[in-house]
């Protein structure tokens, strides 16, 4: 598996709002796509779904972020939304480290 490989498998288990690695639970539904909210992600975070980048940004919600953006939808405060870094050759990518510490 090469490294960008990698970084992307190591983003499809990450979550887009908290950076928590998203971790499959019996009985919990599969991790919700992140464009499911991309209108309240519109609202809570002012920023747009569709300036991710594939390769830089995680695809997948948690289930507790999903829970929480659904709890707030109707009461906004616009805050940042979580930056990820560009996956870099040297080994203190955050992205793919994380994967290599959780697992
Ligand atoms: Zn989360
Ligand atoms: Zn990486």
């Amino acid at each position: 598996m090469d490294l960008y490989t990698k970084h992307n498998d190591s983003l499809s288990i990450l979550c887009r709002l908290c950076r928590g690695k998203i971790v499959p639970k019996v009985g919990y539904k599969n991790p919700k796509q992140a464009t499911e909210f991309k209108n309240q992600i519109e609202m809570l975070f002012n920023y747009n779904l569709s300036n991710d980048q594939p390769s830089v940004d995680p695809p997948k919600l948690c289930g507790s972020c999903a829970r929480q953006i659904r709890s707030v939808e109707n009461h906004c405060i616009p805050q940042p939304i979580a930056k990820f870094p560009e996956h870099s050759d040297s080994v203190s990518c955050d992205v793919c480290r994380k994967k290599i510490e959780h697992s």
